[in-house]
């Protein structure tokens, strides 16, 4: 993974889960996204379906929201 990333890439919202910059076309930093099962990561990075991404995606932020541990995550949608 390239650590260099251009200056605009950083024009979204921070990362959810730790409030750093992060690139917009990401969920998370990588330093999160890391840390999130390798089985959530491939759902969350499927494409496809809109709907059942938006749905994965709101799983995301409602487990963050809820304080859980990002290496307990689960997608189930
Ligand atoms: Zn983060």
């Amino acid at each position: 993974m390239a650590s260099r990333t251009p200056r605009g890439a950083y024009t979204g919202s921070p990362c959810r889960s730790c409030r750093r910059p992060k690139p917009s076309r990401l969920y998370l930093c990588a330093g999160c996204w890391f840390q999130i099962p390798a089985a959530a990561r491939r759902a969350l990075s499927e494409r496809g379906d809109r709907a059942r991404a938006i749905a994965r995606l709101r799983q995301l932020h409602d487990h963050i929201d809820a304080e859980q541990p990002l290496g307990d995550l689960e997608i189930t949608a």
